[in-house]
């Protein structure tokens, strides 16, 4: 099918390559003149693992194209997918759609015949209704157009798995529409990826709406559940991680989302379930989701507590101490610094008075913009010459992996932060490492050295959750 994406970014750009990947033929149409230059490239314009490949080999079958012309996309398809982002206002909490607006009504008056046009990004509940209502005042009598909502789930570091293989596909149509062509329409361009057996909800507007904004708040606060925890465990002297261990055993709640730490953030979390909130209260349901404001702010404040513990390594005086900061992106796998804790985390020490270094895998150039006055390193080794404290603040698999040795006659204190509870906390002590973690204890069995990977370590039927399994957030 000739298919085209609206807005080139994390997901508009996977989203196109990947349909080309299933054989549709794809026009990508962005406003940034650049970013749709690299794509043209054959470069990808952030960092996202597997996207490199697909996105040249499609482009060299001639299957996928991107453009900043709109009407080029008007032009090219009749299925039209919009991935535009949906940023927190600049005032106040609710989301800005003003992007998505302005790239439905642009493409609507310029639509001739049938066209599907698809909505992908997440949008508040409603925001469908709204859509429909601007399309039939602008469309042109010439032109029939259905849009559907199918809110992306992917997430980054995993986009193009989770693209190609969806743990669902969820359709939200007109619910006052007498026939809908929607569902068959996206059946058949995802036929191989349904055909494996990825289950399919054909819902109405606001139900899939919803569904994208409650999946993320559920996670969130699932998240900040095990935070919350995590301070009463650090009041008390518990392991929090093994308590997540032994919950998470439990197949009601399981054990994913349940690292304590640095907490969630990313372009997507954060600004997220404050667009909940603010369109609960909207609707006359600000109450019942105040516990999203408590949810927010659990996780807020857990960046404050791995400032507050670096700080009490410092001998609670940051003033000129050396601080190495390994990780600036969000989350591992991923060069997005948007509401990074890992960055809030360097900022803010660094508006204490330290001299603050970064090293990142991936995310150095992005965080460079946000915070040019962090001095940046090439590899973790140089962020750490001279440091007091090194403070791990993203679970790069690198720095899971590291070994204390790599940093002997480089720090000047060998004291280590880890702020995502993800090294092998007895490894470092037993180098002679001051190992310090957010969220309280870390203890750990001397016989489960070296099954950090490998999941909750169990031996003769005894769970040795103690030991530090490095888990990756997989935030969306
Ligand atoms: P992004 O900022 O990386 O990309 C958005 C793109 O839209 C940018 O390239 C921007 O230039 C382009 N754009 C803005 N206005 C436009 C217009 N009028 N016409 C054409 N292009 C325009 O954002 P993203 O992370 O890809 O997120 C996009 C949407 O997808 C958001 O609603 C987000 O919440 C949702 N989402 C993101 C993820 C993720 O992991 N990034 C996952 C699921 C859902």
């Amino acid at each position: 099918m000739k298919l085209t994406v609206i807005g080139c970014g994390y997901l508009g750009a996977t989203h196109a390559a990947c349909m080309a990947e299933l054989g549709h033929d794809l026009l990508g149409v962005d406003v940034d003149i650049e970013k749709v230059a690299r794509l043209r490239a054959g470069e990808v314009p952030f960092f996202e693992p597997g996207l490199a490949d697909i996105l040249r080999r499609n482009i060299a079958a001639g299957r996928l194209d991107f453009s900043t012309s709109m009407q080029s996309a008007a032009d090219h398809g009749t299925v039209h997918f919009i991935g535009v982002g949906t940023p927190q206002r600049a005032r106040g909490y609710g989301a800005d759609t003003s992007a998505v607006f302005s790239a439905v009504e642009t493409l609507a008056g310029m639509l001739r015949g049938e066209h599907l046009i698809i909505g992908k990004s997440t949008v508040p509940v409603g925001t469908s209704a709204e859509l429909a209502t601007r399309i039939a005042d602008l469309s042109s009598n010439l032109a029939t157009i259905e849009l559907s909502w199918s809110p992306e789930f992917l997430r980054e570091g995993f986009a193009v798995e989770d693209t190609l293989r969806p743990d669902r596909i969820v359709v939200g149509t007109d619910p006052t529409a007498e026939t809908t062509g929607a569902a068959a329409v996206i059946g058949e361009l995802y036929r191989e990826v349904l055909d494996s057996g990825v289950p399919m909800v054909v819902t109405d507007w606001a139900t899939a709406e919803l569904v994208k904004t409650s999946a993320n708040a559920f996670l969130a606060t699932k998240i900040s559940f095990i935070n919350a925890v995590s301070e009463l465990c650090e009041i008390v002297g518990a392991d929090v991680t093994a308590l997540a261990d032994a919950i998470g055993y439990d197949n009601r709640i399981g054990r994913r989302f349940l690292n304590a730490g640095l907490g969630f953030g990313g372009g997507c979390l954060p600004k997220d379930i404050r667009a909940f909130m603010a369109r609960a209260e909207e609707l006359g349901a600000g109450r019942t989701f105040r516990f999203l404001h408590e949810v927010d702010a659990i996780n807020m404040r857990r960046r404050e507590a791995m400032v507050e513990l670096v700080e009490s390594a410092c001998h609670s005086d940051l003033i000129g101490a050396n601080i190495a900061v390994l990780g600036a992106a969000f989350k591992p796998e991923s060069d997005d610094v948007r509401d990074s804790p890992a960055l809030s985390v360097a900022g803010q020490l660094a508006l204490r008075g330290a001299s603050v270094t970064v090293f990142d895998p991936k995310a150095a150039a992005n965080a460079r913009r946000m915070y040019p006055t962090l001095n940046f390193a090439e590899t973790a080794r140089a962020a750490a010459a001279d440091a007091d404290v090194i403070a791990l603040t993203t679970e790069w698999a690198e720095f899971v992996h590291m070994s204390p040795d790599e940093f002997d006659g480089v720090v000047a204190r060998k004291v280590i932060v880890d702020g995502r509870r993800c090294l092998a906390a007895a490894q470092w002590r037993d180098a002679g490492w001051d190992y310090r973690a957010l969220g309280g204890e870390v203890r750990r069995n001397p016989q489960d050295a070296g099954t950090a990977g490998a999941g909750p370590a169990v031996h003769r039927g005894i769970a040795h959750s103690s030991v530090q399994v490095p888990r990756p957030h997989v935030l969306g």
